[in-house]
């Protein structure tokens, strides 16, 4: 499932692509996603021009110029896939994609007045897409209890604190909950704990002064590393095969069971546990 570096990714990637574009054809092969698409989707769409691409959370929000917004979430399985436009320049040199042949799952195929198409292919069905007027976005069902950006400069010691204050939970369970901080998923709050140094059994009411400001720069920490190297295999990917936004990390501690800690001072074996569900990995030696 893509998390927050990977959606940032695809985002500027979209962005890079289809900014300042026209839509010039939109082909919807579906009537449903996750949700049903709303009403007349694909000629709502057809013909407007890209101002920007946003991102809100784990949602790709494509900014119109009719004041529409397209709101999109990749779910467990979707992805953007770009293909160059036939017979076009070969600017982006090797490119492998398998064009002509159709893809089931291509539900969404956007292609842009300089010939460039964005597929929205989505095996699993778990994705969806909206159209939202700009000043209903932040009213919308899916947007509305969200909770702070953590690479928003406004998402500082405080702001956490505030909301891990009184919390029962243990402070992995907390980090997860799209309330208290959003585009934070199972990966990237294991990081996060490892590189603050703070015990993902901890309770979260107890994560407050220096150790909240830990894992506030730890939590950024984690997400900026992974959006620099996203950002630095975008290119490739688009050379390789037009898909957007899946890259592999080497992480410190995510599924890294029973190897050594990366602490040169510790060498203990990584540990895992399940909370609400999902696997934990940790250094009981190094996090407390
Ligand atoms: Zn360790």
């Amino acid at each position: 499932m893509p998390e927050l570096p990977e959606v940032e990714t695809v985002r500027r990637g979209l962005e890079q692509r289809l900014a300042g574009r026209v839509l010039a054809r939109v082909d919807q092969r579906r009537a449903d996603l996750r949700f049903p698409l709303p009403r007349d989707f694909a000629k709502r769409l057809t013909g407007r021009r890209v101002v920007s691409v946003g991102r809100r959370a784990k949602y790709l929000l494509v900014n119109l110029d009719d004041g529409n917004v397209l709101l999109a979430h990749l779910g467990m399985s979707g992805r953007m896939v770009l293909e160059k436009p036939k017979g076009g320049p070969q600017t982006l040199g090797k490119f492998h994609h398998d064009r002509g042949k159709r893809d089931r799952h291509d539900h969404i195929v956007l292609t842009a007045d300089d010939g460039w198409v964005v597929k929205f292919n989505d095996p699993r069905r778990f994705g969806m897409m909206d159209l939202v007027p700009a000043e209903r976005l932040a009213g919308h069902k899916l947007i509305k209890n969200l909770g702070p950006e953590p690479l928003d400069p406004a998402f500082d010691a405080q702001a956490l604190a505030l909301r891990l204050k009184g919390k029962k939970t243990s402070i992995k369970t907390a980090l997860l909950d799209q309330r208290v901080v959003v585009g934070i998923g199972n990966i990237y709050a294991c990081e996060a704990l490892f590189r603050a140094g703070i015990s993902p059994k901890r309770l979260a009411r107890t994560v407050q002064g220096a150790r909240v400001e830990k894992l506030v720069a730890a939590i950024k920490a984690v997400l900026d590393d992974a959006i620099a190297a996203g950002g630095s295999t975008l290119r490739d990917y688009v050379q390789a095969s037009g898909e957007l936004g899946y890259f592999q990390h080497r992480f410190q501690v995510y599924d890294r069971e029973g190897k050594a800690c990366v602490s040169r001072a510790c060498r203990k074996k990584v540990r895992r546990l399940v909370q609400g569900g999902r696997s934990t990995f940790y250094c009981a030696n190094c996090q407390r």
